[in-house]
């Protein structure tokens, strides 16, 4: 049978032809093409300094260095996120401390925030989780008050607004990711909008062994830098993909107003019907309390008839390693409720309506088979 993926790229004929282009150009690491999509990138981001990675969580690491963050710091982030959200603390020495979510947007809540401030926090990394823009007019009103830098997990809100503002075009620091889950894609890859060309320049150091180049052909080393550049191949992938981000989001909205219209009378928290802000990067539905415990269970039901879905996310604070960390965690009830209800439907641009459409009718017979049969579905 044809499983329908929870998500899949749209590479369009002229970006696979741009793609063979570099590879016949004999340049194939940083170089034009990677120039040409920062520019596209930072024309996006009203004419702020872009630079781009190979992953966003190299991004994401670099923007902490370029603000400064290092060992006995204190980050405050969300514990309801892919785990490079929190990785990239630990990376550069920094104790994540996690702020339990509002259950109904899903993202960290700004209100929890002020009480986990202490003398050694300096930063807060929001995440847009689904494309979800959190409020960023709290966010940066507490970001002043208490002097903290702000690296905003952007990785899934490529497109997406807040009050009419693009996300990237104002603010402090801000990461996207292209990878191939992500709105658009560049097989693999990130970026960071930043402030200053200074900042700029640093991170080009960073993402490349922190060398600078000189006019006599040399270059000097001042800094320890890691080896993140992103090639031209991948580079030509996210300028065709780029060009598309508007319609690949028009589209998405339009999938997930049919999800509200389809899911209708189903036992499920759908997310908050944002039609002008999110750009739709997943579709996520709560599970009734009852079936959280079986949701492995449901996941298998939905695939027999057809349906891939996605869990995204397990709690960062319930993983091994942080359970091993012994991070003085605050409880988190809300992150924990909604990390074992949550469920992330298929949601991309090629999508059919009529996809839609068996996604809502199998969820509606697996979840009425369980409930009746116990066990059994
Ligand atoms: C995808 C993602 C990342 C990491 O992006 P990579 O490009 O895979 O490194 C970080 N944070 C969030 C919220 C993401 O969704």
């Amino acid at each position: 049978m044809d499983i329908l993926p929870f998500t899949k790229p749209d590479i369009d004929e002229e970006t696979i032809a741009s793609v063979i282009g570099v590879l016949r150009s004999g340049w194939l690491t940083t170089g034009p093409k990677c120039h040409e999509f920062e520019s596209a990138l930072s024309l996006r981001a009203g004419g702020r300094p872009v630079r781009v990675a190979n992953s966003a969580t190299a991004a994401l690491e670099f923007a902490l260095r370029i603000a400064g963050i290092k060992s006995g710091d204190e980050v405050i982030t969300t514990s309801l996120s892919w785990v490079a959200t929190s990785n990239v603390i630990l990376t550069v020495g920094a104790t994540p401390v996690f702020v339990d979510i509002d259950p109904v947007t899903r993202l960290i809540d700004l209100n929890k925030v002020e009480a986990a401030i202490t003398e050694r926090t300096r930063a807060i990394i929001p995440v847009d989780l689904a494309g979800f823009p959190v409020d960023r007019d709290l966010l940066y009103t507490l970001a002043q008050r208490y002097e903290l830098r702000v690296v905003e997990d952007a990785a899934q809100a490529q497109g997406a607004n807040w009050k009419g503002r693009e996300i990237g075009s104002f603010g402090d620091l801000v990461v996207f990711s292209f990878h191939p889950n992500k709105n658009m894609t560049t097989g693999e890859g990130g970026c960071l909008v930043m402030n200053t060309e200074q900042e700029a320049r640093q991170f080009e150091k960073l993402r490349l062994q922190g060398i600078t180049r000189c006019a006599d052909g040399t270059y000097d080393c001042d800094i320890l830098g890691g080896k993140a550049n992103l090639t031209d191949i991948a580079a030509a992938i996210g300028l065709g993909q780029l060009k598309s981000l508007d319609c690949f989001n028009l589209r998405r909205r339009e999938l997930a107003r049919q999800y509200f219209v389809q899911l209708t009378g189903l036992p499920l928290e759908l997310p908050p019907k944002d039609f002008a802000q999110s750009n739709w990067h997943m579709f996520q539905v709560l599970l009734p309390n009852e079936l959280a415990e079986r949701r492995g269970e449901l996941i298998k039901h939905l695939r027999d008839h057809g349906i891939a879905v996605g869990v995204h996310y397990p709690a960062i604070h319930q993983t091994s390693l942080y359970r091993k960390l012994r991070l003085s965690i605050t409880p988190l009830p809300r992150t924990e409720n909604v990390a074992a209800r949550i469920l992330t439907l298929p949601l991309f641009p090629a999508m059919h309506e009529d996809d839609i459409r068996r996604v809502a009718s199998a969820l509606g017979r697996v979840i009425e088979s369980m409930c009746l049969n116990g066990t059994e579905a």
